[in-house]
This record gives C-alpha cells, sequence and structure tokens, in this order.
C-alpha cells in the first residue's frame, strides 16, 4: 500500500464543548449519543496564515473525530477502514 503525502497538511485542533448531546446534539461522525461532545477545527496553512477554505469542522465523540481526520487530499481514495484502523493521531 502506497500512502503520497502531498505539501497540503491539514491541523487540527480538537477541544471538549464540555457538554453531552443532549445539549450540542448526535456525533456528526456516527450520529450516536455522545456522553462528551467534542469539536475539531479543520485548517490549513496558507500563505502566512490559514485557511478554512475546504476544510470541516466537526462535532462528535473525539475518537470518531480523529478517525475523521484526512492523512491528505492523496489518500481519499484508499479503503475507508484504513483510516479507521490507523493509529490514534492527537
Ligand atoms: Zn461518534
Amino acid at each position: 500500500m502506497k500512502v503520497k503525502i502531498k505539501n497540503r497538511s491539514y491541523q487540527y485542533t480538537l477541544v471538549s464543548t464540555g457538554g453531552s448531546s443532549h445539549k450540542y446534539g448526535v456525533c456528526e461522525v456516527c450520529k450516536k449519543h455522545c456522553a462528551e461532545v467534542f469539536y475539531q477545527i479543520e485548517r490549513v496553512p496558507y500563505s502566512g496564515g490559514y485557511t478554512k477554505q475546504g476544510c470541516t469542522n466537526l462535532f462528535g465523540h473525539q475518537e470518531c473525530l480523529q478517525n475523521a481526520r484526512r492523512i491528505d487530499e492523496g489518500t481519499t481514495s484508499l479503503p475507508r477502514h484504513d483510516f479507521d484502523t490507523g493509529k490514534t493521531r492527537v
């Protein structure tokens, strides 16, 4: 299996909202209830700063959000389970 690493590197900020799905809604990844909802902000370095163009911010389980991260654009054609069973990147 080849994994290409491109220059475009996504950066992620993961924060706890401190609330459950009762307050923030179900996990946007698995659509299930969360005891603690996390918020993940995706951004890309762009001309000295950051851009959120083409980026997706998500609410949900910490693990789901980490699994939903992209390695880079060149890997999106890989089977989904390659992401789900990957290492946890924090
Ligand atoms: Zn989830």
